[in-house]
């Protein structure tokens, strides 16, 4: 007759006697089981410990769950409000009522050339070694022409000066075979040129012609986008599609000027003087961890 298992036996009482309960192995803080405290788990019954990378694998489709509910909380702080976003732009312009381009210019072709320098360097920069280059070179036939090693002397002092040269030198050799010297008026155009992009393309339609074809997006542009809880997008172009709708048309090109001079005065990269910000009533503050 089989033996009955220590569970299934009764007391005097009738009631099923307490199992002692197995003790508990138990890892230090800090340290994982033993092999030995495994194995004794094992021999208990517990389920045998899945090999390291089965546990990874598992693991891994948790993240991007998380990852994605945390961007949808951020997404939901973003949904974009016209009306939280007409009264940052309203206040933007009470108190930028002078905003404009920042590089001195004269015409399409001066602000196209200084624009294509501006990369990587401030306005200020461009704007004192721009008077030399347009004095010696003041037509795109002449830049199209002009020697290579000549131009980067002159443009040295805005960093990245043989690419900038060469830019230079390609969009005016373009402008005069495809445009007879002229600026063209157009984006496709424009980004067409050897040597430049949508924003360069969007600065000189907006500012010099008055053409409002999008919106610039530089490093200000971007990091207030994303505190004011405009976008969350990263790509400069992304985020120009991002803003599009959200801005009156009217005001895409002056909506850059704005917001580049309140990430200078007030909303600086590292710490954004939130306390004195005119805006903060309407900003989320995305991202901003440290204030003053
Ligand atoms: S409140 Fe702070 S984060 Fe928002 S725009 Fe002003 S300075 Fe920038």
């Amino acid at each position: 007759m089989p033996r009955k298992s220590p569970r299934s036996r009764r007391n005097k009482s009738g009631a099923t006697p307490r199992v002692p309960a197995s003790p508990r192995v138990r890892s230090a803080p800090g340290k994982s089981r033993t092999a030995a405290s495994r194995a004794t788990h094992t021999l208990k019954g517990a389920r045998p410990a899945e090999p390291a990378a089965k546990k990874k694998a598992a693991r891994k489709p948790t993240l991007a769950p998380r990852k994605a509910a945390g961007r949808a909380a951020k997404e939901a702080v973003l949904t974009p409000d016209p009306v939280r976003v007409q009264a940052l732009l309203d206040l933007l312009r009470e108190h930028y009522p002078d905003a404009k381009c920042a590089l001195a210019f004269e015409t399409p072709l001066q602000l196209l050339i200084a624009t294509i320098l501006s990369a990587q360097c401030t306005d200020e920069r461009v704007n004192m070694t721009t008077p030399a280059l347009f004095a010696r070179y003041p037509t795109a036939q002449a830049l199209a022409s002009a020697a290579q090693a000549d131009v980067e002397e002159l443009v040295r002092s805005t960093g990245f000066f043989r690419s900038k040269a060469k830019s230079i030198r390609e969009a005016c050799a373009d402008i005069v075979s495809k445009h007879g010297g002229q600026v063209p008026r157009e984006l496709e155009a424009l980004t067409a040129l050897r040597g430049v992009g949508r924003k360069t393309a969007n600065v000189v339609l907006g500012n010099a012609f008055g053409i409002t074809s999008g919106i610039v997006v530089d490093t200000h542009v971007t990091r207030l986008s994303h505190r004011l809880g405009f976008t969350l997008e990263q790509d400069a172009v992304k985020i120009e599609f991002a803003l599009q709708p959200l801005i009156p048309r009217e005001d895409w090109v002056l909506v850059s000027h704005w917001l580049i001079l309140h990430g200078r005065a007030v909303c600086n990269a590292r710490k954004p003087r939130c306390s004195q910000c005119p805006l903060a009533a309407h900003c989320p503050r995305v991202g901003v961890t440290l204030s003053q």
